[in-house]
């Protein structure tokens, strides 16, 4: 069994009541909970003092490197190198190839021949950098990713728990309708996909999803449970909902932050 914990699911910015995008999904692993952390959006590292001691997650995901998705791992830099537990461990963070030079472009970087600084190395060789690669192995999960349709390199992510009958599941990051996360969504127990659009006629193409194509997705992939996230704070997220519940035969929710699944394989 995995838990997925909804800490931020804010569509494109933060909003009134939740950080921006990111999730918590954790599962036993060597007499202990193995935590991953898909995304850090802004406002998601205060968040997370909720649900768990930020020192404990164990790896990083990043779906993409749009600043809804990243930015807050500025703010996990600031508690690693500052906050009375620091110096905390070196820890992977698995993402598109630039994201290193990304985030250290987003903490700014210090001047002059200052190459640490007082407390601990600069952002950008604080982290272990892992590039995607379409199969990893992350604690106790096959992570398995495929790009997506977003204007930036994007990437759908499937965790599944490796383990014979573990859960699986999958989050679409940022993207427009995908035959790729179709596949990659393949009778998963949960997909969690976001849903930034309205059902309309002009919206772009390669960009977002509306609630019915995301239920649509989910229905083609035979997933057995979808949690619709990414509403943006301009949209009411049951008018999301009700566009997508006659597309998809099974239960449809919206994600909210705190909300928890603990997800178990069939
Ligand atoms: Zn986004
Ligand atoms: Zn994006």
């Amino acid at each position: 069994m995995m838990k997925l914990t909804i800490v931020g699911c804010s569509g494109s910015l933060s909003g009134p009541d939740s950080p921006a995008s990111s999730y918590l999904v954790q599962a036993p692993y060597q007499d202990r909970t193995f935590s991953l952390l898909l995304d850090c959006g802004p406002g998601a590292m205060g968040a997370l003092y909720r649900y768990l001691d930020p020192r404990e997650i164990d790896a990083i995901a990043l779906s993409h490197l749009h600043a809804d998705h990243c930015l807050d791992l500025c703010g996990y830099y600031v508690a690693a190198c500052y906050s009375p537990s620091a110096p905390w461990p070196r820890r992977p963070v698995y993402g598109p190839a630039n994201a290193a030079s990304r985030i250290a472009q987003a903490y700014e970087v210090p001047r002059g021949d200052s190459s640490a600084s007082e407390h601990g190395p600069p952002i950008d060789e604080h982290f272990d950098w892992r590039i995607w690669q379409p199969s990893q192995r992350i604690g106790p999960f096959t992570v398995r990713t495929v790009q997506v349709d977003h204007p930036v390199e994007a990437y759908a992510i499937r965790v599944e728990e490796d383990k014979p009958g573990g859960a699986a599941m999958v989050y679409s990051g940022d993207t427009g309708p995908s035959e790729a996360l179709v596949q990659i969504a393949n009778r998963v127990d949960l997909l969690l996909v976001e849903s930034a659009f309205l059902d309309h006629p002009d919206n772009p193409d390669g960009m977002h999803l509306s609630g019915a194509q995301a239920a649509a997705i989910g229905q083609a992939a035979g997933v057995a449970a979808i949690v619709i996230t990414h509403i943006p704070p301009w949209y009411e997220p049951d008018r999301v909902l009700a566009e997508a519940t006659p597309h998809f035969d099974g239960p449809v929710s919206l994600a909210k932050p705190g909300a928890v699944w603990d997800i178990v394989g069939r």
